[in-house]
């Protein structure tokens, strides 16, 4: 099963994708995961893309182009994957077309987690990420269960992202809106968008998409 994640900053991707990789054994393919590896290890490429992150931009396209061609590929990728935070402007979305035609392979289902704009600034400053077992938790939404302790793993180290402040927000959400979004038409003229409500409990959402998932590619159709 080859599934899109679409919308914009802070509406539940990365947390969908997760539980839909743990519940599918569909692996997540996160650009932005991607990049913040790169940056990490302070390869050329991260080093790069740093000053565009920061700046809540988008990275040129040949680069995501060129990193999800080259995973998409990959034997972890054979029983499916779930694309979160690709494409994200039209050029990425034609290339994702060649890339899965070249393969043989064809996408299932483009999930839209629609979200209204107005909650995305609070969703996305509030975020916090455990350091030592990535588990991901939110201020006001999500705190841990004792303060300053990981609900997973007791690790005592949490760790924010560089672009999760609220002016590199509204970039970022600006790109969504001008970039992004004109991309959904696309795949609704080819009957692949599926709207889901992103303002739902996580658990309402996870169902949704599953119920989306269920209809487009029946249990046991593992392609
Ligand atoms: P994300 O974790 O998906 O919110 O991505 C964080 C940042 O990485 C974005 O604000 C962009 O700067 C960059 N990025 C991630 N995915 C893409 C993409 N498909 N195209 C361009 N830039 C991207």
């Amino acid at each position: 099963m080859n599934i899109i994640l679409l919308g914009p900053p802070g509406a539940g991707k990365g947390t969908q994708a997760k539980r839909l990789e743990e519940r599918h054994g569909i692996v997540q393919l996160s650009t932005g995961d991607m990049l913040r590896a790169a940056v990490a290890a302070g390869t050329a490429l991260g080093r790069e893309a740093k000053a565009v992150m920061d700046r809540g931009e988008l990275v040129p396209d040949a680069v995501i182009i060129g990193m999800i061609d080259e995973r998409i590929g990959s034997p972890d990728c054979a029983r499916g994957f779930i694309l979160d935070g690709f494409p994200r402007t039209a050029a990425q979305a034609e290339a994702l077309d060649a890339m899965l035609a070249r393969r043989g392979l064809r996408l299932d289902a483009v999930v839209e987690l629609a979200v209204d704009e107005a909650a995305l600034v609070e969703r996305i400053t509030g975020r916090f990420t455990c350091a030592r077992c990535g588990a991901g938790y939110h201020d006001r939404f999500k705190p841990t269960a004792v303060p300053g302790v990981c609900d997973r793993c007791g690790g005592t180290e949490f760790t924010r992202r560089a672009d999760d402040n609220s002016e590199t927000v509204r970039t970022r959400l600006d790109a969504y809106r001008t970039q992004t979004a004109p991309i959904l038409p696309y795949y609704r003229q080819h009957g692949l968008l599926h709207p889901v409500d992103g303002m739902a409990a996580m658990d309402e959402v996870a169902a949704a998409i599953d119920r989306v998932l269920a209809a487009v590619a029946p249990a046991g159709d593992s392609r």
